[in-house]
């Protein structure tokens, strides 16, 4: 099959008829084709946009969310369907597809429906001068939404519902490695009359597809998830065009466990924290530490937890653990292996490629446990993005909070304990825009989400989102 890009409404060839293979992960297998698209169809998606921006900006806040709302209807009707294409283009197991992935995708265009038209902006009266400033929040223009590969239409919906909701028309790029629901969202945006170039989706590499969006004088607000180097990279290109910048990175996040947490309830989110979406999620705890005194115990009981999930073939329901993302990611995640013994660690727990009757060529791994004493060895320190975690142990709380803030990442963290006391002095010195205490990846759209230090830049969420995505201006008015 082959995906063109969606400039204008409509289904269009790259203008150089360059073409990409796109995998299916699970077999290893090229089961379509992509357009490799070059700065002429970024330029040709801009013009569409800045076309339908002044009138897409001027619907009524009732008519954009109108439209949002359909959206989000027609991704849960079809929900089986969009599940199946992104379990096939990602490797992921069918469940989490539609368990969190479509649904998700559908709450980001109704949350977004209903947070436009209760988004506000302030007004100040200068008391004394006889003047009232009040603040015009106005969408950007076209602004461009690069996503990755490991939730991708959850992520690519993530900026779109609100960019478009806010007013804004799009040039976006989902992940040349997972194109297949972006391109569906198209004929959603089809069925359910959104106006001509409000959305526009061109495929193609990041180096290319992706620089081109960045580099384009007149996109003047990129929102972008993807890894720490691509960001900095970004952030370069960006910065003397003065962008507006939402950066979304990598993590390396701490899941600390003390001793008076509700163990079962811990043990049983630590395997889900672990290797849910086989550990390529931005939030995922990959660096487990663990308070001295359970430490045994908990080793014993998290491996034998591990050792139950089921790797296979992403499209049975009984699958845990589906297929990596890509050969190459394979490569990457089996290169950490590699270096276990160098770096000081112990595998206790998995470590190997696993060959998947009828689907040997598939890119599977299985579910790794890796015991460390050293925080500051390269397995603690990069991120893996893999099926992959390690766990140490800790005596004290200072102990804890050190090691999980002693690495350049800050997205998230995860606390297990009962103790209040505890909880707050932790949760505030942790270097993290997001904490969970005992639970993880519990999601209220309304929050601010994003990371600290190299984790990003900015906050998505809520009318955070809706503040990214406008621009303010301050209009003050003199009365007699
Ligand atoms: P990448 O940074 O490789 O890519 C992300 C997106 O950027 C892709 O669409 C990619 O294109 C594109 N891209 C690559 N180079 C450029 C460039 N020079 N200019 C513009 N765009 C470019 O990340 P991955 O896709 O590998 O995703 C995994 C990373 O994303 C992990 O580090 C993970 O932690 C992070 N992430 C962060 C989240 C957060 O909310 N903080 C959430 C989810 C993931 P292409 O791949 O098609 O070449």
């Amino acid at each position: 099959m082959k995906i063109k890009n969606y400039i204008n409404r409509e289904f269009v060839n790259p203008i150089s008829n360059s073409w990409l293979d796109n995998y299916n992960p699970a077999i290893g297998e090229v089961y379509g084709q992509i357009p490799n698209s070059s700065k002429e169809d970024v330029e040709k998606a801009y013009q569409a946009a800045a076309k339908a921006f002044p009138k897409w900006s001027n619907f009524t806040l009732e008519e954009r969310s109108k439209i949002l709302s359909k959206i989000a209807d027609l991704i849960l009707e079809k929900l089986d369907f969009l599940a199946e294409a992104e379990s096939k283009d990602n490797g992921k197991s069918i469940s989490l597809a539609k368990q969190v992935d479509i649904p998700r995708a559908a709450s980001n265009f109704r949350f977004f429906a209903n947070a436009i038209t209760q988004f506000s902006s302030e007004s100040h009266e200068s008391v004394g001068l006889n003047a009232i400033n009040f603040t015009l929040r106005q969408p950007i223009g076209v602004v461009g939404c690069i996503s990755p590969w490991n939730l991708p239409l959850y992520l690519f919906t993530w900026k779109i519902a609100p960019a478009i909701a806010a007013g804004n028309c799009i040039v976006a790029k989902p992940s040349e490695v997972t194109p297949m629901t972006a391109h569906l969202l198209g004929k959603i945006c089809n069925e359910v009359g959104l106006p001509k170039g409000v959305l526009n989706i061109v495929h193609g590499l990041g180096t290319t597809t992706g620089q081109a969006i960045v580099e384009h004088p007149k996109i003047k607000a990129i929102s972008f998830t993807g890894g720490t180097k691509t960001g900095a990279h970004i952030a370069r290109v960006a910065a003397p065009m003065f962008k507006k910048l939402s950066l979304e990175l990598g993590g390396k996040n701490p899941n600390i466990i003390f001793a008076d947490c509700d163990y079962e309830k811990m043990l049983a989110t630590t395997v889900r924290s672990s290797f849910a979406n086989q550990g390529q999620i931005c939030l995922c705890g990959s660096r487990i530490l663990v308070e001295e005194s359970i430490y045994e115990k908990f080793k014993k009981d998290f491996i034998q937890k591990v050792a139950d999930l089921k790797v296979g073939n992403p499209s049975d329901s009984s699958t845990d653990i589906g297929a990596l993302v890509s050969k190459q990611h394979l490569e990457k995640v089996k290169s950490y292996i590699d270096i276990v013994e160098q770096e000081g660690g112990k595998i206790l727990s998995g470590g190997l490629e696993v060959t998947l009757p009828n689907y040997e060529n598939g890119y599977y791994f299985q579910p790794t446990v890796i015991e460390i004493t050293d925080n500051k060895c390269r397995l603690n320190q990069e991120e893996i993005f893999g099926p992959v975690v390690t766990i140490m142990s800790f005596k004290t709380d200072k102990d804890a909070l050190t090691l999980a803030n002693d690495v350049k990442y800050g997205l998230s963290g995860t606390l297990w304990t009962n103790n209040l006391n505890r909880t707050m002095q932790i949760a505030k010195q942790l270097q993290t825009g997001i904490v969970w205490v005992n639970t993880w990846m519990l999601r209220d759209l309304r929050t601010p989400f994003g990371g600290a230090k190299e984790s990003g830049v900015g906050r998505e969420g809520g009318f955070e989102a809706l503040r990214f995505f406008t621009e303010p201006k301050n209009i003050c008015i003199k009365y007699e």
